[in-house]
């Protein structure tokens, strides 16, 4: 790799050294390869097709599935001196025009694009024009309707990317990757030959436990095992906006401090939530999964599930905004079977075939949270890995039958 790269690695970014496989990944699409990224959330992705395109004649084309994520990044970038710019349908015509000019000047050198504005005809043909140097599809996994987060325009991109210019370059990035899914994105994006890095997905300082949930019982553990984390930043996941709002409540007459995050609360509100828990102003979030996208804080010290994630996928990537520091992170989750059974219900209006994949999620979650076998070996053996021992670091292994909660799965599964 040219030292340049490296030299703007850290006079850019103000990183002093790459991490994980960053390194040969930029140096991989810099000579212009197809390239797939598996790398767990936090791991540092956005680098990987930044720093190229910052070094590549021409505009990179980002393609990302979330606004808010898109104007944060682009944010962030001219924040640090470099010319980056988004094309999506918050953009007045006049705005989406300088924006193309810039592009067509080529100063951009990073355009972020929604899934849904890269299908437009008129974008399609200004892209044609302007010279760009290669393509990023970032959560790749909506590609894949096995995916936890199918997003049908995403499965477009490849053929409008072959409209654009003949064989560029492209970077494909999730954290999400099951094998299925894996398939999905490298065939639906014909890029089978692509080179692969696959990062693993072990998080060894997170602790995972499950614990029945029975009704007023979890609650008094729920507001236990947050007492006995004072002052500590956690966050706490519900299904429903009522739900986030009766346990913020719950949590609130018991002196803890804790707000809702949910997409119902009017905008102003969720953003001082969220901004009074990354300021340490509040230790606890109650939120349903709209909250954490995008959200790095480093010290959350624990992630709970007081219900039942969608998907073993969702709840990776839930449990994985515990402990960004290396630092210890607990994950606990409150189950119980009749929650499988509720979720299951909601897509009762769904397409056949949607229905038929949401089950098979949540089938596996529940194989997830029933499991007596080591769990760190259960998610990563769900994410394609293979661990040779126990990890010793979460309830299953380090259950002692006699001082566990006294609580036991087949219990609850017998009452309920
Ligand atoms: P991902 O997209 O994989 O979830 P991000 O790209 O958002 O992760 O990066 C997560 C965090 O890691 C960011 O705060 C980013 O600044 C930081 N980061 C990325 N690369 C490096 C590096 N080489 N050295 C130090 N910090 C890094
Ligand atoms: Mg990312």
């Amino acid at each position: 790799m040219e030292e340049k790269v490296k030299s703007d690695l850290k006079k850019i970014f103000g990183f002093s050294q790459f991490r994980g496989n960053q390194e040969p990944i930029v140096d991989n699409l810099l000579k212009k390869r197809n390239t797939f990224v598996i790398m767990p959330t936090g791991a540092g992705k956005s680098l990987c097709y930044q720093l190229p395109a910052i070094v590549s004649e021409g505009t990179a084309v980002v393609i990302s599935p979330l606004i808010a994520l898109m104007k944060n990044q682009v944010d962030q970038l001219n924040a640090i001196g470099i010319n980056a710019h988004f094309l999506n349908s918050t953009l007045s015509k006049s705005e989406s025009n300088r924006v193309k000019s810039e592009v067509l000047k080529k100063k951009t050198k990073l355009l972020y694009v929604a899934p849904e504005s890269l299908t437009k005809d008129e974008n399609v043909a200004f892209l044609k024009e302007a010279q760009i140097s290669f393509v990023a599809i970032d959560e790749a996994h909506c590609i894949s309707e096995w995916g936890h987060d199918f997003r049908p325009e995403y499965r477009r991109i490849k053929s409008i990317v072959a409209q654009i210019a003949p064989n560029l370059p492209i970077i494909a990035l999730t954290a999400t990757a099951t094998p299925k899914v894996q398939q999905d994105i490298q065939r639906n994006l014909q890029m089978e030959e692509a080179d692969l890095f696959k990062s693993s997905f072990n998080r060894p300082n997170l602790f995972y436990e499950v614990r029945a949930k029975v009704k007023n019982d979890s609650k008094k553990h729920l507001i236990k095992f947050i007492k006995s984390h004072k002052g500590k930043s956690g966050i706490i996941y519900c299904l429903s906006r009522k739900k986030v709002e009766e346990i913020a409540n719950l949590l609130k007459v018991n002196q803890i401090n804790a707000a809702p995050y949910h997409a119902g609360l009017e905008s102003a509100v969720r953003i001082k939530n969220q901004d009074d828990f990354l300021n340490e102003e509040l230790d606890v979030i109650v939120a349903t999964i709209a909250f954490g996208m995008g959200i790095d804080k480093p010290d959350v010290r624990y992630v709970i599930h007081y219900d039942v994630p969608k998907s073993l996928e969702g709840y990776y990537q839930e449990t994985g905004r515990a402990g960004r520091d290396g630092l210890e992170g607990h994950c606990l989750m409150f189950y119980r079977y009749e929650d499988i059974v509720k979720l299951d219900k909601f897509n009762k209006d769904k397409a056949v075939t949607e229905r038929e994949n949401a089950k098979l999620l949540l089938q596996e979650m529940a194989a997830y949270a029933e499991t007596g076998v080591c769990r760190r070996k259960f998610i990563l053996n769900y994410f394609g890995e293979t661990m040779e021992e126990d990890c010793g670091f979460c309830d299953n292994c380090k259950r002692d039958r006699e001082t566990y909660e006294g609580m036991d799965l087949a219990l609850t599964a017998l009452e309920a």
